[in-house]
């Protein structure tokens, strides 16, 4: 174990380290220059429960109808040996598919356990890759596996079909719809970055497999309910900017070592559960102890992160907690405070301001006439 690992284990505490899966995963990717995020990935922190016991819990997940609703989504999709799926890739994506099989790999031979299903999944696309039959098959919930921030990971696309124009294709099926060919293109953002970790993944397998991991396509199949109805419809995405973006991430949270040792000794987020399970940690220190960890609170991360309330408390009179644009715009000027002195000369600008400066007292003045015209 690396000095790196026992400090990050120090830092969980005596809690057992939170599983990631893709969404997480997809998440890391939305804050890449927040080191408290890090950190706190890195030693598999349960975010949630740690911002449930600081009293800041997450208004976060997808609600259980929303959960019901993809499920009945996905099981229709994936009927009769995925009928409707096939029916979408012949249709509109042009795919000559004469015959496919169709292998479950929910479970092997009534077994569960996530070894068993990774060993059987390895084994099944281990045996596609290398076959040189033209036959397509589908694999429904393949389980794989990834390094994250030295530790294992078990990840489950919904489908990954093989012999796609010669690719495995990782197939995602989502319930939001697509209304008149177009989808919420923040929906279809996080679906293409969650694709991209299991095309990572999927590559990563095909090379411990010794086979080339260009066979994995970077295109990926998003099936989604079309118009108003459960009727599906499928797009093929490109996603090798989300690949970039995911892998540079991962690359990041590997070298959480620089990050740690900049930490404190000592620091931990130890909720120090009674036997009961109650969190028995004092509030005031878990916040002083995540205060020691650089945060960098955006809009955004309301809905990627389980601490976003606690970390817009504490980004409260910056101007960063206003959003991207508003901070670019505003140059180096750090502070609601200090941009309300610039726009109103209560402040004088220094070399680097002076621009900001212009702008800010334009926009006072406007704000000035519009409040002067409506009185
Ligand atoms: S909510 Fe906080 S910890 Fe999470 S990414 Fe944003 S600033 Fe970082």
């Amino acid at each position: 174990m690396t000095n790196t690992d026992t400090r990050l284990n120090a830092i969980r505490g005596s809690a057992e380290p939170k599983k990631h899966n893709a969404r997480t995963i997809a998440a890391l990717t939305s804050n890449p220059g927040c080191a408290r995020r890090s950190v706190l990935d890195a030693a598999s922190i349960d975010k949630q429960a740690l911002a449930e016991h600081i009293g800041y819990p997450a208004a976060f997940g997808m609600s259980s109808f929303a959960i019901a609703r993809g499920n009945a989504f996905e099981a229709q999709v994936k009927a009769n040996g995925c009928a409707e799926l096939l029916r979408l890739l012949r249709k509109h994506l042009d795919l000559p598919l004469p015959e496919v099989s169709y292998d479950d790999l929910n479970s092997v031979a009534g077994h569960e356990t996530l070894e068993a299903r990774y060993r059987r999944s390895r084994q099944l696309l281990a045996h596609a890759a290398r076959s040189d039959q033209d036959a397509g098959t589908l694999f429904d919930h393949p389980l794989l596996r990834m390094n994250i921030g030295g530790r294992e990971v078990y990840l489950e696309p919904d489908l990954v079909a093989f012999r796609l124009r010669d690719r495995f294709h990782v197939v995602e099926i989502k319930s939001f719809p697509v209304i008149d060919r177009r989808a919420d293109s923040h929906k279809v953002g996080a679906a293409a970055i969650q694709s991209a970790v299991y095309v990572l993944a999927m590559r990563q397998l095909l090379e411990q497999l010794g086979v080339d991991p260009a066979l994995v396509s970077h295109e990926v199949f998003l099936v989604c309910p079309e118009d108003f109805s459960n009727r599906p419809t499928a797009a093929l995405i490109d996603v090798r900017k989300q690949l970039t973006v995911v892998r540079r991430q991962l690359a990041r949270l590997a070298d959480v070592g620089t990050l740690v040792a900049t930490l404190p000794v000592g620091l931990t987020l130890d909720l120090l559960r009674d036997e009961e399970g109650e969190a028995t940690r004092s509030v005031d220190e878990l916040c002083a102890a995540l205060d020691q960890i650089e945060a960098r609170y955006a809009p955004e991360c309301l809905d990627t992160c389980e601490m976003a309330y606690f970390c817009r408390a504490g980004a409260r009179g910056h101007t960063a907690a206003l959003g991207r644009s508003v901070q670019e715009n505003l140059g180096g000027i750090d502070t609601v405070a200090a941009a309300i002195g610039l726009a109103t000369d209560a402040l004088a600008p220094d070399e680097h301001e002076r621009e900001a400066a212009h702008v800010l007292r334009m926009a006072e003045h406007l704000r000035r006439e519009c409040l002067g015209g409506a009185a």
